[in-house]
C-alpha cells in the first residue's frame, strides 16, 4: 500500500541507484509527501534532495543518515533524523566512517581476488561514484563480471557477514551511534529490527542512550512481525516509525518509496514532524 510518508530511503550518496533528485521525484510520483533521505554514513545527498523538494510545494524532506553497527552475532542499524549537514562534528564523524568504508571495500576486493574472483577496485569505485562505499557496490562489480545473478546472491556467496570475502570496518557501537545522533541534535530510530535475536536487550541498551523510535512498518514486514514489533515499541516507550529502505537495487519485487506492506499510521508521521519542529525551535533559540 502506498503511504504518504517514508522515513528510510537511499540515494547515490551511498548505495542507492537514484540521485537524490531522482529519488525525490520517484517518491513524489508514488504519493510520498514526507520523505527522509537516510544514506549510509552520509548527508551528502541532502542539499540536492532539498533543492528537488523545493519543486514540490507539498513535499517535506527530512535530512537523515543511517549508521551501521555490530553486536555479537548480528548487525544493528541506527537511523538519525534532523541532523544538519552543516554541523562540523557530524561531518567529521561521517567522514571517518566513510574512510573506513573505502578501506574495507578494498579489503573485500583483495579477498575476492585471492579467491580467484576477478573483480577490481576500479569497478567498485565506478559503482560507488562520489557516494559512501558499501557492499552493494562490490555486489554490482560481481554482477557485472557474471559471478552472480542478483545482488542478494553476492551476500549469500561472498560478502554476507559470515561470507568468505567479508571484511570488517571501524564502526560505532549501537549505543554510541544513538548517543552521537542525540548529542548532535538529531532523533534516533532503530532500523529494521525484526530479525535481531535479543531485541529486548538491544532496546533496553538503546533506550538508555536516547533512542526515540524504532522501525515497525518496514518494507516487507507482514502483520505478525508488525504486531510483535508494535508491542516491543510500546513496552519500551518508542515511537513506531518505518519506511521502504528503497535502494532501487533489488529488481522488480522491490517496493517503491512509500510502498511498505503496512503503512505508517498518521500518529507516527505527526510524531516525527513534531520532533522536527521542536528541534528547529531549539536550534533557533
Ligand atoms: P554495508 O553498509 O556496506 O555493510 O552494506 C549493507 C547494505 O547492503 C545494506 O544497507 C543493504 O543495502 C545491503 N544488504 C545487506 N544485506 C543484504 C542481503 N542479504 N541481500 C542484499 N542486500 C543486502
Ligand atoms: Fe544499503
Ligand atoms: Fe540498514
Ligand atoms: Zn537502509
Amino acid at each position: 500500500m502506498e503511504c504518504r510518508a517514508d522515513f528510510h530511503c537511499h540515494s547515490t550518496a551511498s548505495d542507492g541507484i537514484l540521485s537524490p533528485s531522482e529519488l525525490v521525484k520517484l517518491a513524489y510520483e508514488h504519493g510520498v509527501r514526507i520523505m527522509a533521505l537516510t544514506d549510509h554514513d552520509s548527508t551528502e545527498g541532502v542539499e540536492e534532495a532539498r533543492r528537488a523538494a523545493e519543486g514540490y510545494p507539498d513535499f517535506t524532506l527530512i535530512p537523515g543518515v543511517e549508521m551501521g553497527t555490530d553486536i555479537p552475532g548480528g548487525e544493528v542499524h541506527v537511523l538519525g533524523y534532523f541532523l544538519e549537514p552543516g554541523n562540523a562534528e557530524l561531518q567529521e564523524t561521517l567522514q571517518r566512517l566513510r574512510d573506513s568504508r573505502r578501506l574495507r571495500g578494498q579489503r573485500m576486493v583483495e579477498k575476492l581476488q585471492a579467491m580467484g574472483v576477478e573483480v577490481t577496485w576500479e569497478q567498485v569505485e565506478r559503482f560507488a561514484g562520489d557516494g559512501a562505499v558499501g557492499r552493494p557496490h562490490v555486489a554490482q562489480a560481481l554482477l557485472e563480471k557474471g559471478y552472480i545473478d542478483n545482488i542478494s546472491e553476492a551476500f549469500e556467496k561472498y560478502i554476507g557477514r559470515d561470507g568468505p570475502a567479508y571484511a570488517d570496518r571501524t564502526k560505532l557501537t549501537p549505543s554510541e551511534a544513538v548517543a552521537s545522533i542525540v548529542r548532535l541534535g538529531g532523533v534516533a530510530c532503530l532500523a529494521h529490527p525484526r530479525d535481531l535475536e535479543d531485541l529486548d536487550g538491544v532496546l533496553a541498551d538503546l533506550k538508555a542512550a536516547g533512542l526515540a523510535g524504532m522501525e515497525v512498518h518496514y518494507k516487507y514486514y507482514e502483520e505478525e512481525a508488525v504486531k510483535r514489533l508494535l508491542d516491543a515499541a510500546r513496552r519500551f516507550d518508542l515511537i513506531p516509525w518505518g519506511g521502504s529502505d528503497y535502494h532501487g537495487l533489488y529488481g522488480e519485487d522491490e517496493p517503491f518509496p512509500g510502498g511498505m506492506v503496512s503503512p505508517l499510521p498518521d500518529e507516527s508521521i505527526e510524531a516525527l514532524l513534531r520532533l522536527g519542529r521542536e528541534r528547529a525551535a531549539e536550534k533557533a533559540r
